[in-house]
């Protein structure tokens, strides 16, 4: 049975993990979860304010490269499956300030590992008693692929890493250190590389969050160069529902690419966020559909906010996820249509004000 479970989630404080507790004590009442975050800048238990109350949910503020506390949690809760989503994950931040992202996504998921593979595999079993069953899964990006050209193929599994950004070369180490605990030493790993996320509870530095903040706040919309890079946007809980099925049916030592065949200039994500702030939600549904061209061409009250800025160095063109593996073997395909997802997510951002507010 898949129930009465306990499962670790490291970073569940984060924007993605803290819609996947979300998403999995909705789906799972009966399993147990423990929470492993050290409350970075980017971690908030406000975002868990809903779950946290439940008593299946247990929330413990530390570093996952503290691999004591990591192997006293393993062992204290008895956990088969951890979910790690603990990273830095900011692109700018990784230019300005690489040790976090060396220390927390390489040394953190190295921490993991070891604790993991000390608890379920280097521990003698009880005489009789059942074998253990274990998952390690670790959430990647489809940035560690590198960048495409305009008319390149979307990336599969078999796309040779070759990440540009200290974010991607750090998070692309820790996908190697987890395929190499699978093949060296057994342990029962996946890993799921997705494309951009958007929805609720996603810090305010994000494009999504800070161009609906900043238009509320009537502050400069940011646009990095000509604002033509293209990423695969997919909400968030579209991430969490592809996760719980590599975790239910992927085969282990398996890598599966998460994507929402959604690909949109950086440029026409902003234009589209002000054409919704524009209308605050009146009656047009068909915005998305006329987008970009009619968008574009109106210069609505938002929009005349947008500065183009100096390029991100290394900036990446072009990021496109191919998931017809995921599809074909775990009958993976995004559920939230953008149009949806996007309203829902500016719908959030106005009324979770409290949410938001106190980060800026
Ligand atoms: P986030 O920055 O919103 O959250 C990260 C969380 O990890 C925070 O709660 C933070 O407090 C916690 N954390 C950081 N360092 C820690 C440490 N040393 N020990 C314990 N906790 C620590 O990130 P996110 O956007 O939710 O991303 C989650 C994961 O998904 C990351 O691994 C990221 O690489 C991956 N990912 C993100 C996206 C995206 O679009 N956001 C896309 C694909 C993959």
């Amino acid at each position: 049975s898949m129930s009465n479970r306990s499962l670790l989630v490291t970073g569940g404080a984060g924007f993605i993990g803290a819609n996947f507790i979300h998403y999995w004590s909705k789906k799972y009442p009966n399993d147990f979860i423990v929470i492993l975050d050290a409350l970075t800048y980017a971690g908030n238990k406000r975002s868990l304010d809903a779950v946290l109350d439940s008593g299946r949910i247990h929330f413990v503020q530390g570093d996952i490269c503290n691999e004591g506390l990591v192997a006293d949690l393993l062992s204290r809760h008895n956990i088969c499956t951890i979910v790690h989503f603990a990273a830095e994950s900011h692109v700018d931040r990784s230019i300005t300030g690489p040790d976090a992202f060396i220390e927390t996504n390489i040394l953190g998921t190295y921490s993991l590992l070891k604790a993991a593979k000390a608890f379920w595999l280097d521990q003698p079993l009880s005489q009789g008693a059942p074998e253990r069953q274990h998952r390690f899964h670790h959430v990647s990006t489809d940035e560690v692929y590198g960048t495409l050209g305009p008319t390149d193929p979307a990336f599969t599994e078999q796309t040779a890493y070759a990440p540009n950004s200290p974010y991607s070369a750090s998070k692309a180490a820790s996908d190697h250190l987890v395929r190499a605990y699978h093949h060296t030493y057994g342990l029962n790993v996946t890993t799921s590389n997705c494309s951009n996320n958007y929805g609720p509870y996603h810090f305010p530095e994000k494009l999504i969050p800070l161009i609906i903040t900043n238009v509320l706040q009537e502050k400069p919309l940011p646009v990095y160069g000509d604002g033509k890079q293209v990423r695969d946007w997919l909400y968030v809980e579209d991430h969490a529902r592809g996760i719980d099925l590599v975790l239910s049916k992927g085969r282990v030592g398996e890598n599966y690419n998460i994507g929402g065949h959604n690909e949109w200039q950086n440029i026409d994500i902003v234009q589209l966020v002000c054409g919704l702030m524009d209308q605050k939600f009146t009656d047009d549904t068909t915005l998305i559909e006329r987008f970009p061209q009619a968008v574009s061409a109106a210069n609505g009250t938002s929009a005349s906010l947008i500065t183009y800025v100096e390029d991100r160095a290394g900036h990446d063109r072009r990021y496109a996820i191919d998931a017809t593996k995921t599809k074909l073997e775990l009958g993976y395909s995004p559920q939230e249509s953008f149009e949806s997802g996007i309203r829902k997510t500016v719908a959030w951002y106005l009324e979770n004000d409290n949410w938001w507010r106190p980060l800026l």
